[in-house]
């Protein structure tokens, strides 16, 4: 090939136009996965001719022939000027714009009018043509819809693609008209954590999934970490906060066993081999001894001719690494509790943690992670949790689900039901829910965060013959932080030692528990002659301005009372 990279193959001309064939892409700065969905409703994610699973997001060219996926990541290591590495982030964006940071150890980006573009050699006469961050994208989607193809043994038409939920609206655009390029049609692009909560709740049964929970979902990569909490109300998804580390990642992990291992090459040697060539291998070797490590206690990495003709072999255990990764794992865990307050939520408001992206699998994230919330909080990711899905497929998978979904739609209808998934949808700020009786407690009715309008209805047992007084209240979360007595086992972190009196052997630790209490009353009823061992009903309905029409009735008769509250003395 010469020039620019060459467009897809002309369309084969069996195809009959009536058949789409969709598939779900994921498309990450580090990799990318597709997966499509079974005829019985189960998706699956796609191994490409290498049988990766996981397809670096790499392109590199020697002369006419174009590499993508592992091999060509391999050769960053001799080839590193004509390989394109980290671009997702690239698209859509100007050259002041983007930070190239994580392009310094592959062909670099240059400013051509303001779009980031890539000179490589790419034909066999050793000219170098200039490509767009466009053409870098559109050759990648080909070559993941060209997997996805002779694996489905049919063209592939359409995709649902995933990006962060910071993708602008001009990424968005720049992707569509890439993917266009490639003759691909983007059906929809949804948000990295909406996918992997779609690609959890496919699992769920119908009852299960319209359970009311604020999820947080951890999107753990390679060049960056995102953290959402997103509501799941009734089945709809609000994004309710979201949080970003773009220097967070996989890669600052790959650095801490790079520097554990130099450190030991230059006791033996005497000689860094942290020097590009040598670097470059170095970094593909220890990230696969970090991936190893994420599975057994102990890793080996073993490199010929690493630096200056010497071999290098080495062991490292888990803890080990554990250690030395302290940091990048506290930075974690703060961008889990940020997000958090981000919601203006407490940790205890969290009803599931979803662990997504390559870096979940490691073992102690997940703990440390898990460690934050109580334990009835069912955190989805390998280490902590068996049946838990494969942290690196939630995105491709929540994808391919969408696109079974949408495949039929239109493309207004297909805007209508983005609206849901992707935009803060005006929502209520305090729970809602009834006290009944004398019992002064507060039964939730509708939660915190609920996108209206919403309609719930609940059932209360009568606890004695007469009138009932339902009340019909705004609640308020209060945290109640309990001082309790704990015996401690001595054993502490190295790093935490030296401001603490570890020698005691007993610790006075906070315990928090939320508790839900009344804030306002909104309206009250009596409803006449209830009887014991009866129920009462109570429907709320709020508009989409905030409105509420309430009605209580005894079950199973005809008694009852109906009102309605106007937006300003409801909730806001
Ligand atoms: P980015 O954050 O750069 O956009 P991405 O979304 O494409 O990247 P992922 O594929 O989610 O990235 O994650 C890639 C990272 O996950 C890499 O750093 C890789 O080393 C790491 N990773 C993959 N598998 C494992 C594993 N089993 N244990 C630990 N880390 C792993
Ligand atoms: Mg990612």
């Amino acid at each position: 090939m010469s020039g620019n990279p060459s467009p897809s193959p002309p369309p084969d001309p069996e195809i009959d136009d009536d058949t789409k064939t969709v598939i779900g892409i994921a498309f990450g700065n580090t990799t990318s996965s597709i997966a499509y969905t079974t005829p019985d409703g189960k998706a699956e994610v796609i191994a490409n001719e290498e049988g990766d699973r996981q397809i670096p997001t790499v392109l590199s060219w020697v002369g006419s022939e174009e590499y993508h996926g592992t091999q060509a990541k391999s050769h960053l290591v001799r080839n590193s000027k004509n390989t394109v590495a980290y671009f997702r982030d690239f698209l859509g964006k100007k050259y002041s714009e983007i930070d190239p940071t994580n392009s310094h150890n592959s062909a670099h980006p240059v400013d051509i009018d303001g779009v980031p573009s890539f000179n490589l050699q790419q034909g066999d006469d050793e000219t170098v043509s200039t490509v767009s961050i466009n053409e870098i994208t559109t050759r990648h989607l080909i070559r993941l819809k060209d997997s996805a193809s002779d694996f489905l043994g049919r063209r592939v038409t359409g995709a649902v693609i995933t990006v962060p939920t910071d993708f602008s609206d001009t990424q968005k655009e720049a992707l569509v008209a890439a993917a266009k390029a490639g003759e691909l049609e983007v059906l929809q692009i949804i948000h990295e954590p909406v996918a992997a909560v779609l690609a959890y709740a496919a699992r769920q049964t119908p009852e299960e999934q319209g359970v009311d929970k604020n999820i947080l979902v951890a999107d753990l990569g390679g060049t960056r970490c995102d953290a959402a909490v997103v509501a799941s109300r009734g089945g709809m998804y609000t994004i309710l906060a979201t949080a970003h580390d773009y220097g967070l990642g996989g890669l600052k992990l790959d650095e801490v066993l790079v520097d554990h291992f130099s450190k030991e090459f230059i006791k033996k040697h005497k000689v860094d081999p942290r020097s590009e060539r040598s670097l470059a291998k170095l970094r593909l070797e220890a990230e696969g001894t970090k991936r190893t490590l994420s599975l057994g206690t102990s890793a080996t990495i073993s490199i010929e001719s690493l630096a200056d003709g010497y071999d290098f072999h080495s062991t490292v255990n888990r803890l080990r690494y554990e250690l030395s990764a302290k940091k990048v794992f506290d930075q974690i865990v703060s961008l889990v509790e940020n997000v958090v307050k981000k919601a203006e939520l407490d940790l205890l408001d969290i009803g599931e943690v979803i662990l997504s992206g390559g870096t979940s699998h490691t073992p102690k994230i997940a703990s440390r992670i898990a460690a934050l919330f109580p334990e009835s909080v069912t955190v989805n990711a390998p280490a902590t949790l068996a049946t838990a899905l494969n942290p690196s497929e939630l995105s491709a998978r929540g994808a391919a689900i969408q696109a079974s979904l949408i495949v039929e739609f239109d493309q207004e209808d297909i805007e209508q039901s983005t609206h849901p998934a992707v935009t803060v949808a005006p929502h209520l700020s305090h729970p809602i829910g009834v006290v009944i009786g004398e019992d002064n407690s507060f039964h939730t009715i509708l939660e915190a965060q609920t996108a209206v309008p919403a309609r719930r209805i609940a059932q209360f047992d009568v606890q004695a013959d007469g009138d009932v007084i339902v009340r019909i209240c705004e609640g308020i979360r209060e945290i109640v932080v309990e001082k309790v007595e704990r015996q401690v086992n001595g054993e502490k972190d190295e790093d935490d030692s030296e401001d603490e009196e570890d020698e005691e052997d007993e610790e006075e630790e906070e315990e928090r528990n939320r508790v839900l209490k009344v804030h306002k009353v909104i309206a009250e009823a009596a409803i006449r002659g209830a009887k014991k061992g009866g129920k009462v009903e109570v429907t709320i309905n709020v508009s989409s301005d905030l409105g509420l029409n309430v009605a209580a009735r005894v079950v199973g008769t005809q008694i009852g009372v109906r009102g309605e509250v106007s937006p300003e003395a409801g909730s806001a």
